[in-house]
């Protein structure tokens, strides 16, 4: 999964009955007819001749399990398995190996190239079905987990443990490149008067409306917008200069304007509002990315304490 898929990709509730697509890698044509027999009702199967093959396929599409066979001319099974262990992309994916080798040393060596499990040939199809499926199921609720741990609970955006994952990632790719990497961070305007005023049930849903505002707002699907804290949210806009993060930073605060929410003890507008700080860099790699932060902190603390309701950066 790509590190910026919306949160939308994150939240299907249809993710745990969706079907699991497997690979299937063997360089006899045969066996992977054999397979794809026995599996291709429950399973989206894919195919691979040549370790080669399998691993420009599973980069260009990762499938949720693979079906890896042992001896094959070229690169072996067994070092197919050891390069996808050896990459953050393709090391989450299950790896059974279907293998004639059945002596004990052979097992382990399954296992110890980093396989889940392995199925003997030749194959006795109710085993094989059923080590599929526990592993397809398995691999669908890690996934599902890994998903939930990344998402905010009550405003269903990005949390804060996301969002620092992915700054650190951005922060790397951008300095590499020389690209420029801008922040917006962003905070309702007197929020504490609207919990005391509407009560903290409003208060909740009315963060929810503001993040889920921002998140449509944001439209390209590598920006990020994740809650910060409390009613404090961040975009991360990767490959934007300051000019462009300055005009999504009031694109936003207009959006969030526009949404109209009555608070009667707020500024004038008597609207829920917010105040935004933009801050831009292209990193260098021996610059901490909180410098990032703390520079947009400061804006957000001018917009502040200017008035409320503005875009400083
Ligand atoms: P300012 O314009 O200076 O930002 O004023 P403020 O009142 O928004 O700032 P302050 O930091 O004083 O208050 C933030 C309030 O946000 C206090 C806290 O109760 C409320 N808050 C934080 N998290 C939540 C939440 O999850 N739900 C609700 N309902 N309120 C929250
Ligand atoms: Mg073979
Ligand atoms: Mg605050
Ligand atoms: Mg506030």
């Amino acid at each position: 999964m790509n590190s910026h898929t919306s949160i939308a990709q994150h939240e299907n509730p249809q993710l745990l009955s969706m079907r699991s697509s497997v690979l299937v890698v063997d360089d006899q044509v045969s066996n992977i007819r054999v397979l794809h027999a026995l599996l291709g009702e429950e399973f989206d199967i894919c195919m691979a001749t040549s370790g080669e093959d399998a691993l420009r396929l599973i980069h260009e599409s990762p499938p949720d399990l693979i079906l890896l066979d042992i001896e094959m001319p070229e690169m072996s099974g067994h070092e197919v398995c050891r390069r996808l262990k050896s990459s953050d992309a393709t090391q989450h994916i299950p790896v059974i190996f279907i293998t004639a080798h059945n002596t004990p040393e052979d097992e382990s060596l399954c296992f110890r190239v980093g396989a889940v499990d392995f199925i003997g040939k030749p194959i006795n199809p109710e085993v094989a079905k059923a080590r599929v499926r526990t592993h397809a199921l398995l691999k669908r609720q890690s996934d599902l987990l890994r998903d939930l741990a990344y998402i905010d609970g009550l405003t269903g955006v990005a949390n804060r443990r996301r969002f620092d994952a992915t700054l650190d990632a951005e922060w790397r790719r951008c300095s590499r490149n020389g690209s420029p990497l801008s922040m917006i961070m962003i905070d309702v305007d007197h929020f504490k008067r609207y919990n005391d005023h509407y009560g903290h049930a409003a208060g909740d849903s009315c963060l929810q409306r503001v993040a889920q505002q921002l998140a449509n707002r944001l439209q390209r699907s590598h920006d990020l917008v994740a809650r910060y804290g409390g009613e404090e949210f961040v975009c991360l806009l990767p490959d934007c200069d300051r000019q462009g993060a300055l005009v999504n930073a009031e694109a936003l605060r207009q959006a969030v304007e526009s949404l109209g929410i009555e608070h009667a003890a707020s500024g004038p507008m008597a609207v829920v509002t917010i105040s935004v700080g933009v801050a831009s860099m292209v990193p260098a790699n021996d610059t901490p990315s909180r410098v990032l932060a703390s520079l947009a902190d400061r804006h957000l603390y001018t917009a502040k304490s200017e008035g409320r309701n503005r875009v400083s950066g």
